[in-house]
């Protein structure tokens, strides 16, 4: 500001000096003055036109002041050639300054775009981190994920999940809702539900409680994930049927992306267990009668005639073969026998508890092993079946009818085991079969509908 004030006041000096001295002076003011105008120019670009204006009004008031006395050609020449001098430097910064306002321009912008930049750059490397993170718990989840597949029931997969999980999302609680076949076993609306929270996995079968209904009715309507307040839904259908529904409860917002990934997998994974118990059933269940098939009874029977050698404990075994069933057939039909099949079959399981074991072993004949039952108990359950069946009304198209069935009943006593003889279960249990087999056609040598005891035949004989 000094240095400015400075010159302006030598500038001025300077005038006043020349003005005031010797005419003389003036050409040596006419060569000096571009340079004097120059550090104005330097200084005071703004004003440059104001400094033009009072070096031309200079010049005029000296032509005034002179001319009259003298009129020198060159002086004239020198007059007319400053103006010029002037404007052209006037041009020049004028340029300059535009030049300058515009690299200046520029130049804030390409700071701005520098910091633009740089603010970008740090935004993509936090959110580069933040994927790092994502990804190396994505790469967690896929290994948890690859250990699930070694899962092959719904236990196993539930205290996996919740022991494996636990560390690496947090979540309150998960469900597995897994709806129950309805057909003809009243199970219509129940759903096998695995809670699984902190205390640990929780198993039950229940109906839908009123909140869950309302979500479940969401999911059949939209047929694809849900979320309900803090729950998400992830169903998997089987056709136009629900089969299962995965829930996982109070998520971050922020794991939301990993537990979608997650319960892609769950969902192909319960799909998976769900055909491999079906298939299991398939293969240890007879279709018609829902009781086990002769081979998986024939496995359960040996683990029963094992766990009753190791622990002492009675066992019952029981054979029962439907009266003139070929007769019913020609008579009502192989439809109606069927259905009849069914009906003596549910007969059976409602007469026995649910220890108790039932199989068909061929056509229209069952067995059954009641465990830990004591020969007088088991012919007691053995009298009610039969007479609950002789009593029952068969339904043959709009008519009823009765059936009888006969059975066999043999006992297997542990107690006595070591005197005799250190048989494997399995040669027990197929002898213990031999042995039902024969009462059984013992009682239908005495009439049929009845049931006959193993040791009575044996008594009788010897
Ligand atoms: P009994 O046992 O009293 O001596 O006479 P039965 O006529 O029952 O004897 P048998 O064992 O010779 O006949 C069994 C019949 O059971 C033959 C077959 O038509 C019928 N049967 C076997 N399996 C089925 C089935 O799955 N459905 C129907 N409807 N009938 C069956
Ligand atoms: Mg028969
Ligand atoms: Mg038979």
């Amino acid at each position: 500001m000094y240095k400015r004030l400075l010159i302006l006041a030598l500038h001025f000096v300077l005038i006043l000096f020349i003005l005031r001295e010797a005419s003389s002076l003036i050409l040596v003011y006419f060569l000096l003055s571009p340079l004097l105008i120059l550090p104005a120019f330097y200084f005071y670009k703004e004003a440059a036109w104001f400094f033009f204006g009072i070096t031309v009004l200079t010049i005029l008031g000296l032509f005034v002041k002179y001319a009259a006395i003298d009129l020198w050609p060159e002086f004239l020449l020198f007059g007319i050639f400053q103006p010029f001098l002037f404007m052209m430097l006037m041009f020049y910064f004028g340029d300059l300054r535009f030049v300058l306002r515009e690299a200046t321009v520029e130049k804030e912008e390409i700071r701005t775009n520098l910091e633009n930049l740089k603010a970008k750059f740090r935004t993509r490397l936090t959110s580069l981190k933040h994927l790092e993170q994502q990804v190396g718990s994505l790469m967690n989840l896929f290994e948890i994920a690859r250990d699930f597949s070694e899962c092959m029931d719904f236990a196993t997969l539930t205290e996996f999940l919740l022991k494996k999980l636990g560390s690496e999302l947090a979540f309150q609680r998960m469900r597995i809702f897994l709806a129950l076949k309805s057909e003809g076993e009243g199970k219509a609306g129940l759903f096998k539900v695995y809670d699984m929270a902190v205390g640990g996995v929780n198993e039950s079968e229940r109906p839908l409680n009123k909140d869950e209904k309302d979500d479940f009715d969401l999911i059949m309507k939209s047929k694809s994930m849900v979320r309900h307040d803090r729950i998400w839904y992830f169903p998997i259908f089987e056709g136009e049927r629900m089969g299962a529904v995965f829930s996982i409860e109070g998520v971050k917002e922020e794991d939301l992306a990993r537990v979608e990934v997650l319960s892609a997998y769950l969902v192909l994974l319960i799909k998976k267990i769900k055909l491999y118990e079906t298939m299991r059933e398939l293969a240890i269940i007879d279709e018609l009668t829902q009781v086990f098939v002769r081979q998986h009874f024939m496995e359960r029977l040996e683990e029963e005639v094992e766990r009753s050698v190791r622990f002492k404990l009675p066992l019952a075994v029981l054979m029962l073969d439907i009266d003139h069933f070929k007769r019913y057939n020609d008579e009502f039909g192989h439809p109606v026998g069927d259905v009849t099949l069914k009906e003596v079959a549910d007969l059976l399981k409602k007469n026995l508890r649910r220890v108790d074991l039932v199989g068909r072993y061929g056509g229209e004949e069952f067995v059954v092993a009641m465990p830990e039952t004591k020969p007088a108990d088991a012919c007691e359950v053995a009298e009610r079946i039969r007479s609950n069946i002789a009593r029952h009304d068969f339904q043959v198209y709009d008519d009823t009818t009765k059936v009888t069935v006969s059975q066999g009943l043999e006992f297997f006593d542990a107690q006595q085991l070591h005197k005799n003889t250190q048989a494997a279960p399995k040669v027990i249990a197929v002898d213990l079969i031999r042995r039902v087999d024969e009462a059984m056609y013992k009682a239908k040598e005495e009439g049929r509908n009845r049931v006959c005891l193993y040791k009575d035949i044996i008594k009788k004989t010897s």
